[in-house]
């Protein structure tokens, strides 16, 4: 599937939305691909809903809570198989709406079980992927069972070297589509009598773009009502969205906040995270760091490393310069290998050097060792995959694109590439960033080919 539709970043309303709240559709949906499912998720209504809901079917009020238990509580995955509820009820809720959201077409299991990946697929046939990592414990560390979910299907910045990029936008999850790649692996780690410890916003999609359903998913999965994880086990990475960065640390959660940096120096950031092109580097820093300090909590800063682009001496020395003596942490991450661009992974003693030189520079530094390679486990990819390659002759054009334009940009200069579409371009010259409303997009996303 490759058709995309506009990444509105309409500014968002300044308290987190009760329930469920339509996700924005799609502009152009996928040629063959299903309608939606118009009946909400119970795993994106807030108990009030669900009061309500239970009122109109004409229940008695205490049928809430055991609808409740149903849908975070017990190991049913649809309406059919919650014991506790009545035939007659269960019919209705089943008609009014959905127990799960996303069906799990197939989970892929790597590194000798301890990476698992779920494709799953939503009511308009279009797909996400989760990834469930186990880290067993050891040296005075507790077993974690880490989940990183997708936030939306595709994406509009179109990093090139992420297989999710590479799909384009095609559109938002609903807050129930987030919350139930949760529920999925909670009843898949139950099963094994494991439990769910940690949630990255780390999968397909910015999260940051979609932030009203985010942060009502998060409120889900945080409330001990509901899913019940602690919010300092929640990350939330973004490629750099500087207005919905400020309003999160208005709002002053407990989550963890990673930015993905992967350049320090703007001309090889606009290649790498188009979005900088709109926020450059530096007010993205900017927002980080009040983000800290507002929420007490450490930054940390991902980096992704590409074989000569952006894994120089000289790279490492301008992460150092930007961000010393804000208490920051990078995790350094080996390109997770996607078709369509011409990049390899650093190799392991590059990737050692630039963390040592990171080091010697007082920035805290964890080299990350990629999960399930043989999955494909950077997120997108199977889905990508399922998309179908595009034919030889366009990623022959692509790879030549980025080709030139790695050129270009480790020559010191500034893309001359438009960011992508919805989002404005970067005033040049070191104006400040508006503060506040990022304008509304009005156009389609720039697909790279
Ligand atoms: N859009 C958000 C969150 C999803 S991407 C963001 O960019 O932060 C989550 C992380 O996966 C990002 O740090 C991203 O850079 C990384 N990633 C994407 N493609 C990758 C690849 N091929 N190899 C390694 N990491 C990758
Ligand atoms: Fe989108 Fe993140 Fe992939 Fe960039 S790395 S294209 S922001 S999902």
């Amino acid at each position: 599937m490759r058709s995309m539709a506009k990444p509105t970043i309409t500014p968002p309303p300044a308290a987190a939305p009760r329930g469920t709240r339509p996700a924005r559709p799609a502009a152009k949906p996928a040629a063959g691909a299903a309608s939606r499912d118009p009946r909400p998720g119970i795993g994106g209504m807030v108990p009030d809903d669900v009061a309500d809901l239970v009122a109109e079917l004409g229940e008695p009020a205490f049928r809430a809570r055991q609808v409740g238990d149903a849908a975070w509580r017990s190991p049913a995955a649809e309406w059919d198989q919650v014991s506790t509820l009545g035939a007659t009820l269960r019919l209705a809720l089943a008609e009014r709406t959905r127990f799960d959201t996303v069906a799990t077409t197939s989970v892929l299991a790597a590194d000798a079980g301890a990476t698992e990946k779920a494709l799953h697929r939503l009511s308009d046939d279009r797909l996400v992927e989760s990834v469930l990592m186990h880290y067993p414990a050891g040296e005075g560390r507790r077993e974690r069972n880490t989940l990183c979910i997708s936030s939306q299907a595709g994406c509009a910045v179109g990093c090139p070297f992420c297989a999710t990029g590479e799909l384009g936008f095609e559109r938002d999850l609903e807050v129930a589509e987030i919350v139930d790649q949760a529920r999925h692996a909670r009843r898949r780690l139950a099963a094994a009598g494991r439990r769910l410890t940690n949630l990255v916003f780390m999968g397909m999609g910015e999260p940051l773009l979609n932030l009203d359903a985010v942060l009502a998913a998060a409120e889900a999965l945080t409330d001990p009502a509901r899913f019940g994880l602690g919010a300092r086990h929640i990350t939330i990475s973004t490629s750099g969205v500087v207005p919905a960065m400020e309003r999160l640390t208005k709002m002053r959660p407990q989550w963890t906040l990673a930015v993905s940096l992967h350049a320090a120096r703007d001309p090889l950031r606009d290649l790498l995270v188009p979005l900088n092109r709109r926020w450059p580097v530096a007010d993205v820093v900017a927002a980080a760091r009040a983000y800290g300090q507002e929420t007490g909590r450490r930054l940390s800063y991902e980096y992704v490393m590409i074989d000569g682009i952006n894994d120089t001496a000289a790279d490492a020395d301008a992460v150092v310069r930007l961000l010393r003596g804000s208490g920051a942490h990078v995790n350094c991450i080996p390109m997770n290998p996607v078709a369509h661009t011409p990049w390899q992974a650093s190799t392991p003693e590059r990737v050692s050097a630039f963390a040592i030189r990171l080091r010697a520079g007082g920035i805290g530094v964890t080299v990350r060792r990629n999960r399930g390679q043989e999955i494909g486990a950077a997120c997108g990819q199977l889905a990508a995959e399922q998309a179908g390659e595009p034919p030889a002759p366009a990623v022959a054009r692509r790879r030549e694109r980025l080709v030139a334009e790695s050129a270009v940009a480790l020559r010191g200069e500034r893309s001359a590439a438009p960011a992508p579409r919805g989002l404005q371009p970067a005033p040049r010259g070191r104006q400040p960033v508006p503060r506040g409303r990022p304008p509304a997009g009005g156009s389609r996303p720039r697909k790279a080919r």
